[in-house]
């Protein structure tokens, strides 16, 4: 099985690298855990002080890979909800609960610095990735969107969009779905550094750089006060909040039209692999064939 990201590191900085360039970095359920394993690996070295995540190909993420069928069941289980394999919206509640909220959670509290490095396109699930991290940097063709109101959702998962955005941005960003730009997200505080394409990876790097001459613990510190400062604004309890809007909006759907999505939301991109009339057709049948460990 090919891995789906690259880890190395140099001079004290761990670099993780989204690696499914062919699919756009979509997320897939094996790259959760794959980039899981890496976070802990950094977190766990005592020669890595700084963690750059950046991805391969020409975007940095397109997001959850709506077309996965594997189930977190292949994995060892990281967070201590149950019932994965529930019809309904229990198993739904669960494997979000485990691949999306915890996961963010936990990556969000790595006690390390971590600098998102974003090009090309970053939409729905890979915003999770860039805003888990404690800093952005954004390559000056980068785009960042949230389309997922349009399959039926509120938001993503980690619905950290009031923080990254201030509301009435975004509300726009959830109301519109549209493609933001690096210099547009500079300007409204979610990304810190815009830089040329060319010179992405070098910059996050000689950021990281800057400060990994830094003591740890105070680093660690540092981090964790304005995490703190964070949590004391409400953000986990308005992201726990927001993540049951979100699974009420999976149940709807999952009543009306029988998967957790709005057949019609599909991005145009993702309806050429469905060819059958009814994309909700194939998801389902995959998804049941899948949790009975068969083909589909
Ligand atoms: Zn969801």
């Amino acid at each position: 099985m090919t891995s789906t990201i690259r880890y190395e590191v140099v001079e004290g900085i761990a670099m993780i690298t989204l690696s499914r360039p062919e699919k756009r970095n979509a997320q897939n359920v094996r790259m959760t855990y794959e980039l899981n394993d890496a976070f802990d690996r950094a977190a766990r070295d005592d020669d890595v002080k700084v963690i750059v995540l950046a991805g391969d190909g020409p975007h940095f993420s397109a997001g959850h890979d709506l077309d996965d069928v594997v189930w977190h069941e292949e994995f060892e289980q990281v967070s201590t909800w149950g019932g994965y394999g529930e019809p309904g919206a229990e198993g739904w509640v669960a494997r979000e609960e485990e691949i999306y909220l915890q996961m963010c959670a936990r990556w969000r509290s790595i006690p390390k610095p971590t600098i998102a490095a974003c090009h090309g396109k970053t939409i729905g699930g890979g915003l999770m990735l860039a805003w888990v991290c404690d800093l952005i940097v954004a390559s000056d063709d980068a785009t960042f969107a949230d389309p997922v109101v349009a399959m039926g959702i509120c938001g993503v998962e980690w619905f950290a969009h009031p923080w990254e955005l201030g509301p009435r941005k975004a509300k726009e960003m959830l109301f519109t779905g549209d493609f933001w730009t690096a210099q547009e997200a500079h300007r409204l505080g979610m990304v810190n550094h815009v830089v040329p394409r060319a010179e992405l990876t070098e910059f996050a790097l000689s950021l990281a750089r800057r400060i990994a001459a830094q003591p740890m613990f105070a680093l660690r510190l540092a981090k964790e006060a304005v995490n703190q400062a964070v949590d004391v604004q409400g953000q986990p309890s308005a992201i726990r909040a927001a993540f049951t809007l979100h699974q009420l909006g999976h149940s709807h759907l999952l009543e009306r039209f029988g998967i957790c999505m709005d057949p019609a939301g599909i991005p145009p991109a993702l309806q050429e692999r469905f060819p059958s009339a009814e994309p909700g057709d194939v998801l389902r049948e995959r998804r049941r064939a899948a949790r009975a460990g068969t083909k589909p």
